[in-house]
């Protein structure tokens, strides 16, 4: 089978990934699509597809340091070839990776300067503009919690 476009022989791999392809990967419109781990379970982990670009970016800030719960986030495909196989999608979440990223950031933002109330009000942001799951929610107070505990840091004050 030759690419309509370039006719280079397309892959025999291509052709079994994608019965329909009638271009090679180069000349193809498809968006090249990449994944990020979302859920880890022990018999396969959950993941968004995502444009490539946009996966690259978020696995790219999940292994960056400073958010502490993204921290152990691996995404395994973000750099795949265009047109490689990505494994069904057992789930996809309306609440992306990447809004709960920009949260975190925000909160931890204020967590850095020690403004514990302004790193909570960043969390009820997120919350109300449903940027977040509640699980997230509890999980980011329970980041502030952790690093400016209520009692300690108000009685010094
Ligand atoms: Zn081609």
């Amino acid at each position: 089978m030759l690419c309509k476009s370039c006719r280079t022989t397309i892959p025999v791999e291509r052709l079994k990934a994608l019965p329909g392809a009638r271009h090679c990967a180069s000349c193809s419109n498809e968006e090249p699509v990449g994944c990020v781990d979302i859920v880890y379970h022990k018999t396969g982990n959950t993941i968004q597809i995502m444009p490539r670009a946009q996966a690259q970016a978020i696995n790219k800030s999940a292994k960056r340091r400073g958010f502490g719960s993204l921290a152990s986030m691996r995404g395994g495909s973000g750099s795949e070839k265009p047109g490689a196989y990505v494994q069904p999608v057992a789930m996809i979440r309306r609440v992306t990776v990447e809004d709960f990223t920009i949260a975190g950031e925000r909160v931890m933002h204020f967590i850095e300067l020690g403004l514990r109330e302004r790193a909570l009000a960043e969390v009820q942001d997120a919350k109300k503009s449903r940027l977040i799951t509640l699980t997230q929610v509890r999980q980011l107070n329970a980041i502030v919690d952790k690093f400016l505990p209520t009692l300690a840091r108000e009685e010094a004050v």
